[in-house]
């Protein structure tokens, strides 16, 4: 019988994870599925111990079990520990789950991937959510001037505190007033969701890279585009952090040139 791997996650039925994670599967010639698998808040412990007894043999955690996730994980690395939240779960020979995050660093080859150098560049992070957290994470490592903004201003704070000491705390108007000069702009707002867009002020160039992808990022990219940014979407993350997940499972790095090609194509189709 073949084995079981998944996204757990409420909503999940939209997830281009199952089309990624499954190509590699048949590619590598592994006898496993990958599912999106829909559990509600309050539900997940119940659930990976069943997983567990069912033998699956990894998962994939997102909204909104990422921190509970690393809470109920028997062990975890180091970035999982230090962003408090988990998207990728191990089973463990001696029982219970292995927690990582793979979202940090997968967002860090995505700047590789596009020659994006951030040390000792103007960034500019809009929000301090969960994606948020993760995205300072590497612009700290990288050595980026950082300036949070976000409407909460204590969540920026929070955040800073938490990961990025050195960053200027701005509320999101005041950002978007200061940015023109940025390298970089990270997009992690979740507004683009809500059918809202972003009013950004001209670039000379600079980098305009919206973690969201599909329509979720179409107008804010459009806009950006228009104000003389380069745009860059999420779908780059979305299939690093995969593959990165991939590795940890099963130990090989999949071809991320050949999968983004393939979920933009996708992406495109159901549109
Ligand atoms: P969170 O809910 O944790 O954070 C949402 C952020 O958006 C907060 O900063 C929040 O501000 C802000 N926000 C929401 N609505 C508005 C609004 N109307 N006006 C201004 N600010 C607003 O979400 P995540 O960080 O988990 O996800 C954010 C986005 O990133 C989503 O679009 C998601 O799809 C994408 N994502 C992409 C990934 C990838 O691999 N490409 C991975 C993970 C996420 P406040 O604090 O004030 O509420």
């Amino acid at each position: 019988m073949r084995k079981l791997l998944g996204v757990i996650g409420d909503p999940v039925s939209h997830s281009l994870s199952p089309f990624i994670q499954n190509s590699w599967l048949r590619e590598n010639r592994i006898e496993a599925v990958y599912a999106a698998l829909e559990v509600k808040a309050g539900e997940l412990e119940q659930s990976l111990r069943s997983l567990e007894t069912h033998g699956a043999i990894g998962l994939n955690v997102t909204l909104p079990h990422k921190e509970e996730a690393l809470r109920l994980a028997a062990s975890a690395g180091d970035t999982a520990r230090r962003l408090g939240a988990a998207n990728t779960l191990i089973p463990r020979k001696e029982g219970g789950w292995h927690a990582e995050n793979t979202d940090a660093p997968g967002f860090a080859l995505t700047l590789d991937y596009g020659d994006i150098d951030v040390k000792e560049r103007e960034v500019f992070l809009l929000g301090a959510g969960g994606s948020a957290r993760a995205v300072a994470d590497t612009l700290v490592q990288r050595g980026a001037r950082l300036t949070i903004c976000n409407r909460t201003v204590d969540r920026a704070d929070a955040l800073a505190l938490a990961l990025a000491p050195a960053a200027r705390i701005l509320t999101l108007d005041e950002g978007l007033m200061r940015l023109h000069s940025a390298a970089l702009v990270v997009n992690t707002l979740s507004l683009g969701h809500q059918g809202g867009r972003l009013q950004l002020p001209e670039s000379s160039g600079g980098i305009f890279y919206d973690i969201s992808y599909g329509k979720a990022a179409a107008a804010s990219l459009a806009q950006a585009k228009a104000k003389g940014w380069r745009g860059l979407d999420g779908l780059g993350m979305l299939v690093a952090q995969a593959a990165l997940s991939f590795e940890k499972w099963f130990g090989v790095m999949p071809d991320l040139a050949n999968a983004h090609a393939r979920a933009r194509k996708l992406l495109e189709a159901v549109q």
